[in-house]
């Protein structure tokens, strides 16, 4: 980290110490140049947490919501601020459940705000996530709209 001092050289660290529940690290640090000292506090930021439908865990990607529905809307009347809003929208509603959900709420929640925004988005986002595995089943899709 560069001094914020002198903002010129890579300052060091001087001494490092943990907080009681282990979770933060206190760092002194000290310029060579101007021989200021200042501290930094380290944390780990974690994201929410996504259940699998294999079980498995990963940290929820906003990138690859973003794709998803940008994808869903090709070709179609969406301008990137309304894309970015209701990405924004649904991020927010996914943030709000709490740190811990599963793969499938993103899905249905994202066919939720789809429908109420463009039906041909929703069918293109259904067809994938839902992985219709036969014409049936996306035509009862359609016929419920
Ligand atoms: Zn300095």
């Amino acid at each position: 980290m560069v001094c914020p001092f002198c903002n010129k050289v890579e300052t060091s660290v001087v001494d490092s110490r943990k907080n009681n529940e282990g979770n933060s690290i206190r760092r002194r640090r000290e310029c060579p140049t101007c021989n200021l000292r200042f501290t930094t506090y380290e944390k780990a930021e974690i994201g929410i947490l996504v259940e699998k439908r294999s079980g498995s865990y990963e940290e929820f990607d906003y990138q690859k919501l973003f794709r998803g529905i940008e994808n869903a809307f090709g070709g179609l009347d969406l301008n990137e601020k309304q894309l970015k809003t209701l990405v924004d929208n649904i991020h927010n509603e996914i943030k709000s459940t709490g740190s811990k959900i599963k793969s499938d709420f993103i899905g249905e929640t994202v066919l939720n705000h789809l429908k109420e925004t463009n039906k041909v988005a929703y069918l293109r986002f259904a067809s994938v996530y839902k992985e219709f595995s036969d014409a049936s089943d996306f035509e009862k899709e359609v016929a419920e709209l």
